[in-house]
């Protein structure tokens, strides 16, 4: 282990000792503590959750059913606005063939999410949603917070109707996709159409209390300070105290796609280090998952050393995050091959993190 010196040794002592760190004691690891000291600490945290050399993956898909969209976040190269001539609604025959690939592969989850299409009112989501569950044996972990927000305006629904509705249609848990960063400066800034950083969190607390699970995010170099990130992981750690309902977290750097953000996107220096920092400070999220689809597979074996345990999905396809420019791809035996390399045991997990096998 690196030698901690100072104020950094006094917080890594903490740490080791299974301490909960403050928020500014978050900033001074985050803005002062070297790239070695970071992935120590994270480590130790990662171990003390999970003692065993194993890192999992699910084999799943990601379905994008509809890329309208009117909120016009600067980050996003996906959406197309209502009535644009680009903008598509996957028929339920194509999303059934995307399905039936995934479970020939024996996949386990369908990760779907789309734009705030305003066509697209409850009723829809119940009808696909109980027209899957009826064909396939699939974990349904679809629509990010903002969706199932803006379906409950259009659909003139409480939050809490709304989501009772979809969990008896066959929703099963809830990406935390939509979270960017949880701090109002930054959301006014680069979706300022989108819901408030506290009506996300609001819906992640009730579709927790509802025994709705979810998995949480950060998209972070937007323009944030390194404080600001550390505050959007203060807020996840407080609301899973009140809940428990985050199955994992994922953080990942902002993909310049030919938006209107026009940022310079994230290192993989940066992203290792925020990677670290997310671990060390979120010691009530069991999980943390790696971002290698945006951060390219090298970084994300690389992460294993910097407190994640989990290699996420099997991707066939990824639009909301992702162009073809930026897009990292890996077969299943190519994700395996990572995760053995780095000296942990592969194993394929469900949704709920569960191993089979
Ligand atoms: S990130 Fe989501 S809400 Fe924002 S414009 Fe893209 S599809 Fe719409």
């Amino acid at each position: 282990m690196a030698e901690l010196n100072g104020r950094i040794e006094a917080i890594g002592k903490r740490v080791e000792g299974g301490e909960r760190l403050t928020f500014d004691e978050g900033v001074e690891l985050f803005e002062r503590a070297t790239l070695l000291e970071l992935s120590a600490l994270a480590d130790r945290v990662r171990w003390r959750l999970h003692p065993e050399p194993v890192v999992t993956y699910v084999i799943g898909r990601n379905i994008n059913y509809s890329n309208v969209c009117w909120v016009k976040c600067s980050f996003c190269a996906f959406y197309r606005l209502p009535g644009s001539a680009e903008g598509y609604v996957l028929s339920k025959d194509q999303i059934f063939q995307k399905i039936q690939e995934l479970v020939e592969l024996g996949g386990t989850e369908i990760l779907m999410q789309g734009g705030l299409n305003p066509s697209l009112k409850i009723d829809y989501y119940e009808d696909l949603f109980t027209s899957i569950k009826a064909r396939f044996p699939i974990h349904l972990h679809a629509l990010s917070a903002a969706e199932i927000i803006y379906i409950t305006h259009i659909s003139r629904l409480s939050i809490k109707e709304a989501l009772k509705r979809l969990k008896a249609s066959g929703l099963d848990s809830i990406p935390g996709a939509g979270a960017e960063l949880l701090v109002d400066e930054v959301r006014d800034r680069v979706s300022p159409l989108k819901d408030t950083p506290t009506a996300w969190l609001d819906l992640m607390q009730t579709a927790h209390e509802l025994n709705i699970p979810s998995t949480a995010t950060m998209m972070y170099g937007m323009g944030e300070t390194l404080a600001q990130r550390v505050e959007h992981l203060m807020k996840i750690r407080d609301l899973q105290d009140r809940t428990g309902g985050f199955t994992a977290f994922i953080p990942w750097s902002y993909q310049p796609n030919g938006d209107e953000l026009k940022g310079q996107g994230g290192t993989g220096y940066g992203y290792l280090r925020t990677v670290a920092v997310s671990r060390i400070m979120l010691d009530n999220v069991k999980n943390i998952q790696a971002s290698w689809l945006t951060m390219g597979p090298k970084i994300g074996q690389l992460s294993l050393q910097y407190g994640v345990n989990d290699f996420g999905s099997t991707v066939l396809e990824e639009n909301v995050v992702t162009t073809e420019t930026t897009r990292h791809l890996m077969t299943l035996d190519e994700i395996r091959r990572n995760i053995e390399d780095a000296g942990f045991a592969a194993k394929r997990r469900n949704t709920r993190y569960q191993l089979l096998e």
